[in-house]
């Protein structure tokens, strides 16, 4: 599979207009964050996609969804080529990565196939910032090793690589110097931090060293939990640390017995629960994000009622659920007992009533309370309304907050809130 850096130098000039059309999670944000910093470098000129004579697509192969997002994408792209109004498409990502072979029987029209970037344990590539100034994600590790029955990514992503602790404190020093308030520790499992460069789990240690150089930063936050490898000492620096986010999100999957071992989760029914209980204790205000899937094989209606009552009882913060996606080269697509989309859908459905109702009552919890809130943007046609999070709300998947402000706030600002109003995700307050 041809690389970034061969495409640049076989098939694009020099001072080409490329811009960069990302689909799929953060992680992969990053990857295109690395692409576009390697073209800026080597003088190409990065722009908006609508702009750019050259576009690179970086596709996502996570569930059949997103791969036919990706498709439609590079569809419109093609299209687009064939009118004229673009020179090049490419096609980069998890989709790449996985069918770029047939896909380039498929798509002619497409330039190029390159696959996902490698991390580099030592040195990250200089990268274009793609979020908002103020926040920035940082990928700590790439793939994993876990082998959930269900997944196709460690077989997309390959090998787990950690960084080394110097590399990335590199990094988040150099972004703290930018000015960036809040940092998002990402990676397919960042709990399993360090266990190949370091031989155990380090992702407490790095932490520790995180929180002694940032100064602008105030936010750290963690995403991608895996339940069976958070340990004590990560739940208690979460609980101490005033600057990393009493906020863990941690993909449950599922609560029986029978589905987590059919899911390969290695981890059981019984500590799962004492789990979420040490986290209550330690962080008896913060909160938990969590998914769950629906319809794996064989999953049964007692195991579903289980489920279900463990949601309701647990009454997680935030909640995503997905219906089971028959992954091609997983071990659960071998599975019988398949479940009929409709079981599946209408499980979803259930659950995710279920957590309207315990979310709108969390959300109703906070009228009246003060929140500190980081300004995102001005609300449009509004001339005292912004837009904010708590760190209760994590970049694009979680609820905002609506802040309403006689005094001028700026994208990076820091305010106390008065929470006045609460909606199902959402909360709005005006600034004391
Ligand atoms: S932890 Fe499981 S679900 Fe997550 S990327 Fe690894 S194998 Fe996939």
């Amino acid at each position: 599979m041809k690389t970034t850096q061969d495409f640049q130098k076989e098939r694009l000039s020099a001072g080409q207009k490329v811009g960069v059309i990302n689909l799929g999670c953060a992680r992969n944000l990053v990857d295109a964050q690395m692409m576009l910093g390697r073209l800026k470098k080597n003088g190409h000129r990065i722009v908006n996609a609508d702009e750019a004579q050259t576009v690179i697509v970086n596709t996502c192969s996570f569930i059949e969804e997103a791969r036919k997002e990706s498709i439609d994408t590079i569809l419109d792209l093609v299209e687009l080529k064939k009118q004229g109004k673009i020179k090049q498409v490419i096609v980069a990502g998890c989709l790449a990565q996985r069918y770029g072979k047939d896909l380039a029987k498929e798509f002619p029209g497409v330039d190029a196939f390159v696959g996902t970037p490698t991390l580099n344990r030592e040195n990250m590539p200089q990268q274009m910032q793609l979020t908002p100034k103020h926040f920035a994600y940082v990928k700590i590790c790439e793939s994993c090793f876990n082998a959930c029955s269900f997944c196709a990514i460690p077989k997309i992503k390959g090998k787990f690589i950690s960084r080394t602790i110097e590399s990335i404190v590199k990094e988040v020093k150099e972004l703290d110097a930018q000015g960036v308030k809040e940092i998002n520790i990402i990676g397919q499992d960042i709990t399993a931090y360090g266990m190949d460069v370091y031989r155990q789990k380090s992702l407490a240690r790095l932490l520790k060293e995180l929180v002694k150089v940032i100064k602008n930063i105030e936010w750290i936050r963690l995403l991608y939990a895996f339940p069976s490898h958070v340990t004590d000492e990560l739940i208690d620096v979460i609980a101490q640390e005033p600057k990393i986010c009493k906020y863990i999100d941690m993909p449950l999957q599922h609560i029986s017995d029978h589905i987590l071992l059919e899911q390969n989760r290695n981890i059981t029914t019984q500590q799962t629960f004492e789990l979420i209980q040490k986290i209550r204790r330690a962080m008896p205000q913060g909160f938990v994000r969590t998914t769950f899937i629906t319809g794996l094989p064989g999953e049964t209606d007692v195991d579903f009622e289980q489920l279900r009552n463990f949601v309701k009882e647990s009454r997680f913060e935030r909640v995503g659920v997905f219906v089971y996606s028959k992954e091609e080269g997983t071990l659960a697509a071998g599975m019988k007992q398949q479940v009929p989309e409709k079981i599946k859908k209408s499980r979803l459905d259930s659950l995710m009533q279920d957590q309207q109702t315990i979310s709108s009552e969390i959300q109703q919890s906070f009228v009246g309370r003060t929140l500190k809130v980081l300004i995102e943007e001005k609300e449009k046609d509004s001339s005292e309304t912004y837009i904010g999070r708590s760190e209760y709300d994590a970049p694009d998947v979680d609820g905002v907050v609506y802040v309403r402000s006689k005094k001028p706030l700026k994208a990076g600002d820091f305010v106390q809130v008065m929470i006045t109003d609460a909606y199902e995700y959402d909360l709005a307050g005006i600034v004391e």
